[in-house]
């Protein structure tokens, strides 16, 4: 079995038998009916879409005498006579196909044109079909166009080309023009059925989907691979060896895919593409079925409508359907252009999988949260090159699922301090960065919780009762979980009688917009609680002060301090009790005193800590948040973004310096 079996057996012989060309048809079919005939035709359209086929139609119905002999023009030619029958198995002397593109020198255009002064041999007109005609040099379209311009009447040219554009102007305004469509895969998908049912071969839906995809419009080529796919599956087409034969992925991995890029599932993406690796299944046609099901799905995410409406023998539809809701259809365009843009990237990539594998944890990176635990923790560790910084951007068509975009922001890392509008003599390094490196990586969603919680559940965050002047909403963390280092909703709660503004907590994020700063900005220079920053700073970088110890320290405020002849005596106050354990202050005392390199006497009172080290800390970062929001905010990268889809904006607050 050849491969152009089915084609050629199958190839059209009537316009009604024509799949897809309706207009052309039509317009066709009434022009000979009418008999308003034309001398010249360009059928312009890609690859085996049916220029040729239309042609060879035209010439028979032309030249159809009819079963009885009697027939004339017409727009039905019978496919019986002579004529018909001639042309059809190419042997009909007065119908010349010549391929421009195998023919293109003067020469034989002369030679043509030279046969054209006479009249039919056997026919009632001479039909000249020229294919891809803007292949012909400049000389044989001048000679072409002294025939063009005034021809005989029984001479009809056909001229046919995938590229009209190289066709000249003096050429095209002498044809009358028609535009073949490349055909819908359903259109393709349907008549290779009808095929394949006429022929008896066995075939499943899935297989004829494929192929008709793979078509890319072209009935022929979805013959051929048809041909080709029978005589691969042993004389039926099955999807599994239809796929194989394409390269293409079952769709159970890219559905698995999908899943896990909606999860933020990173170990997940490295499975997959694992399994394909093994499988041998190709990168490239992961890709194009990616793109091709999130096409699906904005479809559906568009118009829900069409979920119910779909071929319920297509299982795909039904796989789109169920995953539809999973991405947020500005998550869905983001990600289909990604993997649209990804399938060049396949090519420079190492191999094809790793190329693979960055493209999805790309998708994963855009995600909101792509820095998830699960994310992190199994694939994709961030290191010191990775993006600096994230923001959500959102679209208003999908509020609820942000996607993120990354960009590279080196200078929010590098200067977290002197960002800082905290004021003057503040600790060169601050408290949080030796000690707990991993703060400022954390996502700020994490306070969320526990200072929500705290603010409705005052019961369970008070164990002794808050103490005076006092808010709530502050250190219910630490009274649960006693040994933890200070809890970020502590250290970004507001802090007791420093106003209401303190409290404005962004609902996004629970990080309190540029109050803390503002606050501790408005304060009169403070030389005390400087060095007392300063002086836990350098415990923290010896880790001298760990767990409570720590705690007590960052939310401590110097009060008073003085030097004795023998020791340093430092008065410091806390907000709450539980802070003032004896074996905590001898801790901090020892801690102090090995740093300040003599004896230390502390004493501890209970009262409103302000300008205390933790507050500090959070002032710093506020302002490196804001630092970083001004950054993204003026990123290429962001601005291109915003600007590729309209109606997305950046969220605020979701901005988070790494
Ligand atoms: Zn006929």
């Amino acid at each position: 079995m050849t491969t152009t079996v089915l084609a050629r057996k199958y190839r059209p012989a009537s316009f009604e038998a024509m799949v897809g060309q309706g207009h052309v048809v039509q317009a066709l079919s009434n022009a000979l009916t009418q008999q308003r005939l034309h001398h010249a035709y360009l059928f312009t359209g890609t690859r085996g879409v049916g220029k040729t086929t239309v042609s060879r139609i035209l010439a028979k119905s032309l030249n159809c005498t009819g079963p009885d002999g009697q027939g004339g023009i017409t727009a039905t030619p019978c496919g019986r006579c002579q004529p018909c029958r001639d042309i059809d198995t190419g042997r009909f002397v007065d119908y010349v196909e010549l391929d421009a593109a195998s023919n293109r020198g003067v020469d034989e255009i002369s030679q043509l044109l030279e046969q054209a002064v006479y009249k039919p041999v056997v026919g009632r007109f001479k039909v000249y079909m020229i294919d891809e005609v803007h292949m012909l040099s400049n000389t044989a379209f001048n000679a072409m166009l002294k025939t063009l311009e005034e021809p005989p009447e029984y001479l009809k040219f056909v001229l046919a080309t995938t590229d009209p554009q190289k066709v000249p102007v003096t050429v095209l305004s002498r044809c009358l023009q028609f535009n073949l469509r490349p055909m819908a895969a359903q259109t393709v998908q349907l008549h290779l059925a009808q095929v394949l049912d006429h022929e008896g071969i066995a075939h499943d839906p899935g297989a004829l989907r494929l192929l008709a995809r793979a078509a890319r419009g072209s009935m022929r080529d979805a013959m051929s691979l048809a041909d080709q796919a029978i005589a691969f599956g042993g004389g039926a087409l099955q999807e599994d060896a239809v796929r194989h034969m394409l390269g293409s992925v079952d769709r159970q991995h890219v559905q698995r895919i999908i899943e896990a890029v909606a999860a933020g599932d990173g170990a997940g993406l490295v499975a997959a593409v694992d399994a394909l690796r093994e499988l041998g299944l190709s990168a490239a046609g992961t890709l194009e079925d990616l793109a091709s099901g999130l096409q699906r799905m904005a479809v559906l995410q568009a118009v829900p409508g069409m979920a119910q409406s779909m071929d319920e023998t297509d299982p795909d539809g039904q796989t789109w359907a169920q995953l539809a809701p999973l991405l947020a259809p500005d998550e869905t365009q983001l990600f289909y252009s990604l993997c649209l843009q990804g399938r060049a990237e396949l090519a420079l990539a190492p191999d094809e999988y790793s190329g693979l594998l960055m493209l999805l944890l790309r998708l994963l990176a855009f995600k909101p949260g792509g820095g998830s635990p699960k994310a992190e923790g199994s694939v994709a560790p961030r290191t010191a090159t990775e993006p600096r910084s994230v923001a959500v951007m959102e679209a208003r068509v999908g509020q609820r699922a942000p996607v993120a975009a990354t960009t590279s922001l080196p200078a929010v890392s590098s200067a977290p301090a002197s960002a800082t509008p905290v004021q003057a003599g503040q600790p060169s390094h601050a408290p949080w960065e030796d000690a707990a490196p991993s703060h400022s990586e954390v996502q700020p969603e994490v306070v969320d919780a526990s200072a929500v919680s705290a603010a409705t559940s005052p019961a369970e965050a008070w164990e002794s009762g808050p103490p005076p002047g006092f808010d709530k909403g502050w250190g219910h963390e630490a009274a649960t979980t006693p040994t933890a280092a200070p809890p970020r909703a502590e250290m970004q709660a507001p802090a007791p009688g420093l106003g209401a503004s303190s409290s404005k907590v962004s609902p996004a994020t629970g990080v309190p917009a540029m109050a803390m700063s503002r606050l501790l900005a408005e304060l009169p220079p403070d030389p005390l609680s400087d060095r007392w920053a300063d002086l836990v700073t350098q415990m923290q970088s010896r880790g001298l002060v760990t767990a409570l110890v720590r705690e007590l320290a960052l939310q401590s405020q110097c009060v008073a301090q003085r030097d004795e002849p023998h020791q340093s005596v430092w008065q410091l106050q806390v907000p709450r009790d539980s802070l003032r354990g004896e074996m905590h202050k001898e801790r901090l005392t020892h801690a102090m005193a090995q740093v300040l390199g003599c004896e230390v006497r502390l004493d501890v009172s209970l009262g409103e800590a302000v300008n205390t080290p933790a507050q500090r800390d959070l002032a710093a970062r506020e302002a490196r948040q804001h630092a970083a929001e001004a950054l993204i905010e003026g990123d290429a990268l962001v601005r291109s973004l915003l600007a590729q889809f309209p109606g997305a904006r950046v969220v605020p607050g979701s901005i988070v310096p790494l």
